[in-house]
């Protein structure tokens, strides 16, 4: 039996809000993941079941690593369909918002939310949200957006509405945002909802191969570039670093998503706390932090890169040259060694 976590009132506000609407748009944060598209698409899923309108509409484009996910072509790209997204949204009776925490998080896709006037709520698991939503589910302790997702909707006594295709999407960003069950997955009821969601027939090998493992072989060669090339540990700190410049990007031919789970790696070895990603990209240099033993390192993210995210996975950006960001965050490791413990 899963335990009730969730405010009952809110979910009583959540349910009237639903019944009360014909056409729900969904939106993730910018540059979207597994549990980003995941959670939007489980809703989605689950709300057409229920005879609504429902799109969701991504700030940006979605890596195409998850197009093996139910309801991928379905997504709305503002990068790419601006003028449709506005239309969607001003059309709309709720609007749902998945896997962030503030409005910044979505690029120029916030300034047309901020304009909107429908209903809103917000379901996420960073921690400090902005209370810019009429209802705000905001669980930091969860694995996952998307374990919340499969909370709301048991506790909407929607479980039964949920097909293979929306636990489909819901267990894909379980297993991305755990690294398949290897990290925030403490609470053992994370292994209930996995049993519920498996018993709706959803291939859990199928989702590990194709959202963590699978990669072209442009991909698969910049790995093994970046980890054989690239890779600095600052020992003192116990911190790892790689980057990648523009050129390096395009000699192997770089598409969003290529480079997803490189900042994992260098955490396997031993004596690295933490583990920085910068990427030269278009708009930005793009910091990507992973930590063991709970290092901060969206401490580090909100103080040097304008970012945040969760204790041991986080990220944020850079305005400035590659060389700036890295001169930057060398120069600044030094003032978080307190963070770090001593093993025995
Ligand atoms: P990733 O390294 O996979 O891009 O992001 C890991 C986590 O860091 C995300 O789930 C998100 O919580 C956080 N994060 C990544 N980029 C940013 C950013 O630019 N700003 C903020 N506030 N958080 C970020
Ligand atoms: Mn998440």
């Amino acid at each position: 039996m899963i335990s009730k976590v969730l405010d009952e009132s809110d979910v009583g506000r959540f349910k009237n809000l639903l019944r009360k609407s014909e056409r729900i748009v969904l939106t993730c944060h910018v540059r979207p993941d597994g549990d980003a598209v995941g959670s939007t698409l489980g809703f989605y899923h689950v709300l057409k079941s229920l005879g609504k309108d429902v799109y969701v509409i991504t700030p940006d484009m979605p890596p195409r690593s998850l197009s093996f996910l139910p309801g991928f072509r379905s997504l709305v790209p503002y990068t790419k369909y601006g003028d449709y997204a506005e239309r969607l949204l001003s059309g709309a009776d709720l609007l749902i918002c998945c896997d962030f925490n503030k409005l910044s998080r979505l690029d120029a896709f916030s300034e047309v939310i901020g304009r909107s006037v429908c209903k809103k709520v917000l379901v996420d698991h960073h921690q400090f949200p902005d209370y810019f939503a009429d209802i705000t589910f905001s669980f930091p302790s969860m694995s996952s957006t998307c374990e919340l997702v499969f909370r709301i909707i048991a506790a909407l006594g929607y479980a039964d509405v949920m097909d293979k295709d929306a636990a489909e999407c819901i267990m894909a960003g379980i297993i991305t945002d755990t690294r398949n069950l290897s990290v925030n997955c403490a609470d053992p009821e994370l292994y209930l909802i996995m049993y519920e969601l498996d018993s709706k027939g959803v291939d859990k090998s199928e989702i590990v191969r194709e959202a963590l493992e699978i990669k072209s072989e442009d991909s698969f060669r910049l790995h093994a570039y970046t980890m054989s090339d690239k890779l600095q540990l600052i020992k003192e700190h116990e911190a790892a670093i790689i980057t990648l410049n523009r050129e390096e990007l395009e000699r192997f031919n770089y598409e969003r998503g290529d480079s997803e789970g490189f900042v994992n790696d260098p955490l396997c070895i031993r004596g690295i706390t933490s583990s920085y990603f910068l990427r030269e990209d278009p708009d930005c240099i793009k910091v990507s932090a992973r930590s063991v033993n709970n290092f901060p390192v969206s401490k580090v993210c909100e103080d040097l890169f304008n970012g945040g995210g969760h204790i041991q996975a986080a990220g944020g950006e850079f305005k400035g040259t590659l060389a700036e960001c890295e001169a930057l965050l060398k120069s600044s490791l030094c003032n978080y060694d307190e963070y770090i413990v001593k093993s025995k």
